[in-house]
């Protein structure tokens, strides 16, 4: 990793990956991808420094690391939620103000049709040898964002209900029931339990 390092100029980037390195484990290359999108998003919807923000990641694979530990994003504050469609892409967006239906976002996609350019890293992209997170990392940033395409596009803001606490009339647990059901998932469907 420290040869990559000595190629970044750029003391905010170098502060970031300090922080991913121990809480992720390693700098993947997933993880670098994460931290780039980060900071496209960052410019792009004009997010201050501490100002809260929501991510939905396509996949659970490194990317949603630097969205936890360098803006706090979690999936028990519900700042990360995770839909795995197997995707390196991520939409990004601010609080919405009180009585908004609906905010801005972008949708940040690592796109094949750009990675292409750059052998090495289209190749660790499409899985077609095997290529060091080094390898990968330094076309990354010789790249400098320009393997991403984004848009925006606007997300409905979660309505806050009030919440429905049901004792499940099999199990005996309770649970938040979505409608007035009275048996919890589980119950409602055993063949469908999952751990
Ligand atoms: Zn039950």
């Amino acid at each position: 990793m420290d040869k990559n390092l000595n190629k970044i100029n750029d003391p905010d980037l170098e502060a970031q990956i300090e922080k991913v390195v121990p809480f992720h484990g390693y700098l993947s290359t997933g993880a670098f991808i994460g931290i780039q999108m980060l900071n496209l998003a960052r410019n792009l919807l004009d997010i201050k420094e501490g100002e809260r923000i929501f991510v939905t990641c396509e996949t659970q694979n490194c990317l949603p690391d630097p969205f936890q530990i360098l803006r706090g994003c979690t999936i028990g504050n519900k700042g990360l939620h995770i839909v795995d469609h197997g995707k390196m892409a991520a939409t990004i967006n601010k609080s919405a103000e009180n009585g908004e239906k609906t905010i801005k976002a972008v949708r940040i996609v690592l796109d094949p049709e750009k990675t292409i350019n750059y052998p090495v890293f289209h190749a660790w992209y499409m899985n077609e040898r095997k290529v060091s997170h080094e390898d990968a990392i330094s076309e990354l940033i010789k790249a400098d964002g320009d393997v991403y395409s984004w848009y925006f596009i606007e997300v409905p803001v979660p309505v806050k209900g009030k919440k429905n606490v049901t004792i499940c009339s099999i199990c005996g647990e309770s649970f938040i029931a979505e409608e007035n059901e009275s048996l919890c998932k589980w119950c409602a469907n055993p063949e469908n339990q999952e751990w």
